[in-house]
């Protein structure tokens, strides 16, 4: 974990509230709602709640916003949790839910028509709507707004009990239909919902909004801060409003942040789902999609996926973050931390003629460059070798500096070659190298002083092993798929996935475990896929290449 508090506002909020005792404790809450996968902007949330908390010596809860049952699943509640734990952070106590406290927040329904500040409105929603007025406009009082207090608990009783249709009825609060805010223009309380639900099952025929149940849940649970994103900031003085209408004992505050909208990105769960529902993903874990599972399955870390939520701060402001930023802290984390390895995505076969049929060198050589502690990995160097098509001409300028016929280069971490002969099939493709070895030149430069311009990855034809590698670049090719004119389904970058079937790895990599990532010299970072890769079938995911190529993009 981070060790130094986050400075921005809210840690100052925090600070002084410490200081003043207005808390003896920070208490912090991630409120998903379990209707789709967690992204890239929640994760951005869980480090802004779960790090106060931990800078503070507080707690932080994980409470599942479930008041929404048609939309929500079990898959989605087991996904979040995976997903939040995977990214290194303990929700304290036991998993809660807004579902847990439906009959107390019932309980306060009928409190407040008790206290003349809520009614049973028979409007339908369009006439609702026409009655709320608008930003310039006030609105007008519902035909309902004087029902006795009688009346309305009997509606409200038989609305729970099932009597009524969906959308025939609403409990609202009676607070102000001229209110220039207009969230405060007797807000719906509960709707009808005939749906049973994930966790409380047939129970209940109707729920409560997201304003009547979010800032109650967070009384009922001790939350001092209730930190969310700037579109709430119109919703907190009704968050206040029922807190004080309310004969609740904790007192949170809601406290907003900007959103975090990466650039090439989506943030929408909705959209998210499109994508998946409409296959243009393999699903919310696809490597390409913005969602933790996703970044995970592409291997990123969460060491990295913190260490940018860090960097880019807590604002009040809805800015554009660089994508960049993000593949800026995956490629600094893993240049630190993976392992090396060799693989040739487009082989090219080398035949060494002076280099015996069943010789084998065991060559040792570093795991990491600049990291002992990792060790070292065994390469297996024999007769015939696979390089890189791309790294290989018959003829070219200066500016090559790979193989060319009649010149050497170095294959990394072995001999320098010197290319003799092309071999070509009927159609005149090149099939084959054939090359020879400039001897004593293992970890040395040539005695004939004739050095490599170059050094190229390679692999051992005989020991290496056949490897599928799935090539992942951006999901989006503009930077705001889904802002202005842009209609995101547009934006979809066509050669966002190529396959590789039959690229060649060094052994060491065949054995590697599900996830462990590593860097194919030349190439980029890799991790090993978490659920298709095995020894004998190896599969990789390119998480990033070694460079922005998308820079002037
Ligand atoms: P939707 O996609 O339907 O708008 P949501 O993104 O608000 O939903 P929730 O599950 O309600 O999803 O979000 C849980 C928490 O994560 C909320 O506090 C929300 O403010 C925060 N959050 C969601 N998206 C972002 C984002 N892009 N940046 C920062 N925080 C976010
Ligand atoms: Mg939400």
């Amino acid at each position: 974990m981070e060790d130094s508090p986050a400075s921005n506002f809210l840690q100052n909020i925090v600070s002084e509230d410490l200081a003043s005792g207005r808390v003896t404790e920070v208490v912090t809450r991630f409120p998903p709602e379990p209707n789709g996968y967690l992204h890239i902007g929640h994760a951005k949330s869980i480090s802004v709640n779960f790090g106060l908390a931990e800078a503070n010596g507080g707690r932080c809860h994980l409470r599942f916003d479930d008041t929404n049952p048609e939309k929500e699943s079990q898959e989605y509640i087991d996904a979040i949790q995976a997903d939040i734990r995977w990214l290194g952070y303990t929700w304290d106590g036991e998993v809660r839910y807004a579902s847990a406290y439906f009959q107390q927040l019932y309980d306060w329904a009928v409190y407040l028509v008790e206290q003349g500040n809520a009614y049973i409105c028979d409007l339908s929603p369009e006439e609702a709507r026409e009655y709320r007025g608008t930003l310039t406009e006030s609105g007008r009082n519902s035909p309902h707004r004087d029902r006795s207090v009688e009346e309305n608990l009997d509606l409200l009783a038989r609305m729970k009990a099932g009597e009524f249709d969906e959308g025939a009825r609403v409990l609202r609060a009676k607070i102000d239909m001229s209110a220039p805010n207009m969230n405060l223009r007797d807000p719906i309380l509960y709707r009808i919902r005939k749906v049973s639900h994930h966790q409380t099952g047939t129970d209940w025929e109707m729920y409560p909004t997201y304003d009547f149940a979010h800032g109650q849940e967070d009384a009922i649970e001790g939350i001092t801060h209730s930190i969310c994103t700037l579109e709430f900031e119109d919703h907190r003085p009704l968050y206040d409003w029922f807190l004080e209408h309310l004969p609740v004992t904790g007192r949170p505050r809601q406290y907003e942040f900007g959103r975090l909208n990466p650039s090439y990105t989506i943030t929408s769960k909705r959209k998210l789902k499109q994508l998946v529902d409409d296959g243009v993903v393999g699903g919310w874990d696809d490597p390409r999609m913005p969602t933790v599972a996703g970044m995970r399955r592409r291997g990123y870390t969460p060491a990295a996926i913190r260490k940018f939520c860090d960097m880019i701060g807590t604002t009040r402001g809805d800015g554009v973050v660089d994508v960049a930023m993000l593949e800026f802290a995956i490629r600094e984390d893993l240049n630190e931390n993976a392992v090396r390895g060799m693989c040739v995505l487009n082989p090219l076969k080398v035949v060494l003629t002076d280099y015996p049929q069943d010789k084998l060198e065991e060559l040792s050589v570093a795991a990491h460059p600049n990291r002992d502690d990792l060790g070292s990995r065994v390469l297996p160097f024999t007769r015939e070798l696979f390089i890189d098509a791309d790294d290989f001409r018959a003829e070219a300028n200066k500016k090559f500096k790979r193989l060319v016929l009649g010149k050497r280069v170095r294959l990394r971490n072995a001999y320098v070659i010197e290319a003799d002969e092309v071999i070509v099939d009927d159609v005149g493709n090149i099939t084959a190298v054939h090359a020879h070895t400039i001897p004593g030149t293992l970890g040395e430069n040539p005695s004939d002083g004739i050095k490599p311009k170059g050094v190229i990855q390679w692999v051992s034809a005989s020991h290496g092993k056949r490897a599928e590698v799935r090539l992942y670049d951006r999901l989006f090719n503009h930077q705001a798929p889904d802002k202005g004119d842009n209609t995101f389904m547009d934006c979809i970058n066509p050669d966002s996935l190529h396959v590789v079937h039959a690229a060649w790895i060094e052994p060491s990599l065949a054995v590697a475990v599900a996830e462990q990532g590593f860097q194919f010299e030349r190439e980029g970072y890799f991790v090993a896929d978490r659920y298709d890769h095995s020894p004998d079938k190896p599969v990789f995911n390119r998480t990033i290449g070694l460079r922005d190529t998308w820079n002037n993009v």
